[in-house]
């Protein structure tokens, strides 16, 4: 229904249609492939899109939570079923090895589950009440729109972590994708809409932020913006979007550390830190971008992660033997080779990789330097890129300084065998999400995600922290 060919068109009020001109999804393994073609969003279809979304929004308000349950788990089903599929899809779009397209088409099913079985979950308190014959309870009311926008990196997870609790907590979605992966945007959109979703509950946009970002995130209809993507840009929408009254979600950067202790298991260490850092092409929130070691293990933790890197193949994600695809564009290919201008200015010593590699993507070498300064660049900024940054620390105080020396507080990693210490990380170290023995990124739907400091707005997405956000509270006596 979405489809001519390979083109597809904008989801508005259950329909889907054209919009002006043609977006060019383009295959970041191979730049020349055209994998589809998108309609381009005006300013015009932003406030159609709004005005279905306020259309629809009294009756999804007023529909069954265990009804709006089912349409979500009827799409989880949907998902699943076509998991191959979008995974190829994922994989022709963003760039990623088709096993991680795999983890996350999966992933975004398991989400849509989590938060269909939440429906049927009690959405409020009853309290004791100071006065007689007083029923007083809370009840938990949708914010109205809400405006979605998401990135490239996890194209059909991230849009499924918020468009799914927007729903099920009764609000409607006005959806915005990145404009370098609408079409697992289209296939979440689709895999809705054949679940049963009434006509307006979800509008999707596809289209470029410098045509439609203002309309979308000044409209006067937008009771809420949900965004995730880099600093700038979201402290940008907040700054304009919290004066007007409008409730923002930021979900940001990371600069994520691996802090590893003498005790370690080594081959673990090396294995969760090379995981950490170089999959999904070091494009993850999450990844890891610092490797903080104690100066008895580093000489063998430094060389066993160079041999890792070295041995990691780069290439199209399509193939199966590929254990790095390509950046996801030119221009996140560029930022990342300026990256590598920095290291090289700032006189860190290169290990491995340190340059483009071979291929017509958008392809960079796994790189790993040494004696990384803490306060340097390429040890405090997000590079977002399969850059790893070795450093040396003498015990856990130090390790924890440096750790937590960045504006950035996502996710921290410790490996050790020692109880204490784990505690210790657990208790001191300044991000969102603590790991001990696993790797910085990694993500459960049942589990609140999200960062401390500038990494976030200090809200929380996915499992039942995502009804904080996405509904406000309402509190009611009743004295009979
Ligand atoms: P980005 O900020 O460039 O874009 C994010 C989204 O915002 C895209 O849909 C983009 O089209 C849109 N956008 C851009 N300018 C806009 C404007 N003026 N108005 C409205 N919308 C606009 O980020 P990106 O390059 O897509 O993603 C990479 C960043 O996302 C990294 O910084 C990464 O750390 C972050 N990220 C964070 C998380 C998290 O959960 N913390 C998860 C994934 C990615």
């Amino acid at each position: 229904m979405t489809r001519n060919g390979t083109s597809f068109g904008l989801f508005i009020d259950g329909r889907w249609r054209d919009g002006d001109g043609a977006l060019e999804n383009r295959n970041p393994a191979a730049p020349g492939e055209v994998i589809s073609t998108h309609a381009l969003a005006t300013p015009a279809d932003v406030d159609e899109a709004y005005a279905a979304a306020r259309a629809a929004a009294p009756g999804w308000r007023r529909t069954s939570p265990i009804a709006r349950g089912e349409i979500l788990y009827r799409a989880a089903a949907l998902l699943a079923e076509r998991a191959d599929a979008i995974a190829a899809e994922l994989t022709a779009e963003e760039g990623k090895t088709l096993a991680e397209a795999r983890g996350e088409a999966g992933r975004a099913a398991a989400i849509l589950r989590f938060f269909a079985g939440e429906c049927a979950q009690p959405m409020g308190d009853v309290l004791p009440s100071a006065a007689e014959r007083t029923l007083l309870y809370t009840a938990r009311e949708p914010l109205g729109v809400v405006c979605v926008i998401t990135p490239w990196n996890f194209p059909i997870a991230i849009p499924a972590w918020k468009i799914a609790p927007a729903l099920a907590y009764g609000n409607t979605v006005v959806f915005k994708p990145s404009d370098l992966t609408p079409l697992c945007a289209i296939r979440l959109a689709e895999a809705l809409g054949e679940a049963g979703l009434p006509a307006g509950v979800l509008n999707l946009l596809t289209g470029m932020p410098g045509q439609i970002g203002d309309a979308l995130t000044s409209h006067a209809e937008a009771d809420a913006i949900s965004f995730t993507g880099s600093n700038p840009v979201g402290r940008a929408i907040q700054a304009a979007a919290v004066p007007r009254g409008v409730k923002v979600q930021l979900e940001l950067g990371g600069k994520n550390p691996v802090i590893v202790l003498p005790d370690a298991d080594l081959d673990l260490a090396v294995d969760l830190t090379m995981r950490g850092a170089m999959w999904s092409t070091g494009q993850k929130c999450t990844a890891t971008s610092r490797a903080i070691v104690h100066p008895s293990i580093a000489d063998a933790f430094t060389e066993r992660v160079v041999a890792a890197a070295r041995e990691l193949r780069v290439g199209d994600g399509a193939a199966e033997r590929t254990n790095v695809g390509p950046l996801v564009s030119e221009r996140q290919r560029d930022r990342v080779l300026e990256y590598l201008d920095v290291a090289r200015g700032e006189g860190h010593e290169l290990l491995a990789g340190g340059g483009p590699a071979d291929g017509d993507g958008w392809f960079v070498e796994p790189t790993v330097y040494g004696g990384v300064g803490p306060d340097s660049r390429i040890g405090q900024e997000e590079i977002f890129g399969p850059v790893l940054g070795l450093m040396t620390a003498g015990d856990l105080d130090e390790a924890l300084r440096i750790a937590n020396s960045v504006e950035f507080g996502l996710s921290a990693s410790l490996i050790t065998r020692d109880l204490a210490a784990a505690l210790a990380f657990a208790r001191e170290a300044e991000v969102g999400v603590v790991h001990v023995n696993s790797e910085t990124a990694g993500a459960e739907p049942q589990a609140p995600f999200g960062g401390m400091k500038r990494s976030s707005s200090h809200s929380r997405e996915q499992g039942k922290s995502a009804v904080d956000f996405f509904t406000d509270t309402k509190t009611i006596y009743i004295t009979g």
